[in-house]
């Protein structure tokens, strides 16, 4: 990766395109088991995101995810709001003095993720996005750690993410607003783990393409 992050408005559009496409089925996953506001409060922060591509592409990546944490903490509401700020500032966190292979942003992106388990008290089998945050993170740094083709790890992730999804559908939540609902919460998919993948396939496609 290069040492600016160049990459990230094309990373953030087709999170946009790829949010927008599941709009209206994730709020039917968030009406059925939430409030039906996860879209709408990823949407804030992602519209509050466009106008700086430009600052964060001239940005070191340790310093664009730290603008992306502060600026998704002010806008992004809910929930999802301060534990995807903690990803972010966790990852600039860790990012700051290394150098941009690979395994360091495998080992920020698992730093972040450890910072948001933290943050929400939360971790796998709660019906969450650390359903898919969690199996990502370790399918990243097992690669970046093997002599394994990068793309080869970015096809993984994704496939990771897909799998994490589907594990949250016959889940009881321990954690949320789906806690309140008890065995209702079950054969429903976990709206947070769901746009967690759609967001993590989309990057891992801006990667790939050549
Ligand atoms: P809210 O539930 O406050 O309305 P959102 O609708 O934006 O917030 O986000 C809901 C999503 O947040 C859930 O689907 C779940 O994936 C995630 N979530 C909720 N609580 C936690 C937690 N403690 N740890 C990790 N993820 C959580
Ligand atoms: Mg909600």
């Amino acid at each position: 990766m290069e040492n600016q992050a160049k990459a990230l408005p094309a990373m953030i559009r087709a999170i946009d395109g790829a949010i927008r496409a599941n709009g209206d089925n994730v709020t039917q996953l968030d009406q059925a088991i939430g409030d039906g506001d996860h879209v709408f409060n990823l949407q804030r922060g992602i519209e509050a995101l466009l106008p700086l591509c430009d600052e964060l592409a001239g940005s070191a990546w340790h310093a664009a995810f730290k603008t992306i944490g502060m600026t998704v903490m002010s806008t992004i509401g809910g929930a999802s709001g301060s534990l995807y700020a903690t990803l972010f500032l966790g990852m600039a966190k860790s990012l700051q003095g290394q150098d941009s292979s690979f395994l360091s942003f495998a080992e920020a992106f698992r730093s972040g993720v450890e910072a948001v388990k933290a943050r929400g008290k939360a971790d796998v089998g709660e019906k969450t996005m650390l359903d898919v945050l969690v199996p990502v993170s370790r399918v990243l740094l097992d690669g970046a750690a093997s002599s394994a083709p990068i793309d080869e790890v970015l096809r993984e992730a994704c496939a990771a993410a897909d799998a994490g999804v589907e594990t949250t559908r016959d889940m009881l939540a321990t954690k949320g607003r789906a806690s309140f609902l008890g065995e209702r919460a079950r054969g429903h998919l976990d709206p947070g783990a769901k746009t967690a993948q759609l967001m993590i396939c989309a990057v891992c496609g801006v990667l790939l393409s050549p």
